[in-house]
């Protein structure tokens, strides 16, 4: 029997109804729309994609949402001058910053700049801090919060399952070994001087791919039942999107597998809709 197909497309849309209600009630009762703005610096293809589906699906589901430009030749200094504005604009309610960055700015620098109040994306340090001590009253990292709400919708169960996360960056791996942690999973973390990758994942009755290598998830390294999320996102040779895992292999042995496209992204969205009615909301409660 195929896997089990956790269709991040479905589940998103019915979050985003579920979501649209909340917001028309912020509206009603503020009188304004909890408003996003996109900060770029320059204009790598793959984030203009990126900003203009985010503006799309903002605004159909009532957010504000605006582009902040600045040229590819800015300084981390004008940079830190917009950040600055948008984090004293109380008409801006969250934000994020489009990476890559251009080479000649130092992404810490730039970060160290960024208004955690406003960080719905949750990749700020203080964000990552409390996100490590599980304090609450945080933004949890956008797209691993995707995947737990992919799998509790699912209804996956997490406490005591070993899960193993291929890949450590601060921006995926990273964060989603902390919040499995926090649902009890016992999480084991894989990176590129990982010894016999496929021994250790092979362990997971919970699968996580964020290494950023088309197909590099192949059938033999997943047990067979385990749940599989893969973030990644490749352009093989230039050609169709594909995943870190490889589909039609894996998906014959998994026990429910998200596909690439529609698994991780479009709920990510959501998750980044969710943080900005949050700060909104929270930036109302200062009077801020
Ligand atoms: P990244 O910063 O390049 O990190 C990749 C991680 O994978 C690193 O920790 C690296 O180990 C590890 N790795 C690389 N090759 C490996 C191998 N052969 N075996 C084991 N580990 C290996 O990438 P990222 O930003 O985390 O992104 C990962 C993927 O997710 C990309 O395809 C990206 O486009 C995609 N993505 C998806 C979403 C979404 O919404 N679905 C959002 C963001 C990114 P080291 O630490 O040792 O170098």
């Amino acid at each position: 029997m195929g896997a089990r197909i956790l269709d991040g497309r479905a589940l998103a849309a019915q979050l985003r109804a579920e979501l649209a209600t909340q917001v028309a009630a912020f509206r009603d009762e503020s009188g304004y729309a909890p408003a996003l703005v996109v900060v770029r610096v320059g204009n790598d293809p793959a984030s203009v994609s990126y900003a203009k589906t985010i503006d799309k699906s903002f605004r159909e589901a009532g957010f504000g949402c605006r582009l902040e430009l600045l040229p590819d030749d800015a300084t981390v200094a004008q940079l830190g001058a917009v950040l600055e504005r948008l984090s004293a604009d109380e008409n801006v309610h969250g934000a994020i910053m489009q990476r890559p960055l251009p080479g000649h700015m130092d992404a810490d620098a730039v970060m160290s700049k960024f208004p955690t109040a406003k960080d719905v994306e949750g990749v700020t340090a203080l964000n990552m801090g409390k996100l490590m001590l599980n304090t609450g009253n945080y933004f949890p990292t956008a797209t691993p919060s995707a995947a737990i709400t992919l799998l509790k919708h699912a209804g996956i169960p997490l406490a005591g399952k070993h899960a193993v996360v291929a890949g450590r960056s601060n921006i995926l791996g990273r964060p989603m070994a902390l919040l499995l942690l926090h649902e009890n999973a016992t999480v084991t973390i894989c990176h590129s001087r990982t010894r016999d990758l496929g021994e250790i994942t092979r362990q997971g009755d919970i699968l996580i791919a964020a290494v950023g290598k088309a197909n590099l998830i192949k059938r033999e390294m997943v047990k067979p039942g385990a749940t599989v999320i893969d973030f990644g996102v490749n352009f093989p040779d230039g050609g169709k999107m594909r995943g870190d895992v490889d589909y039609e292999q894996v998906k014959a042995i998994a026990g429910a597998i998200t596909p690439v496209p529609g698994g991780t992204g479009p709920v990510t969205t959501v998750m980044l809709m969710y943080n900005t009615l949050q700060a909104a909301k929270n930036q109302r409660s200062n009077g801020q």
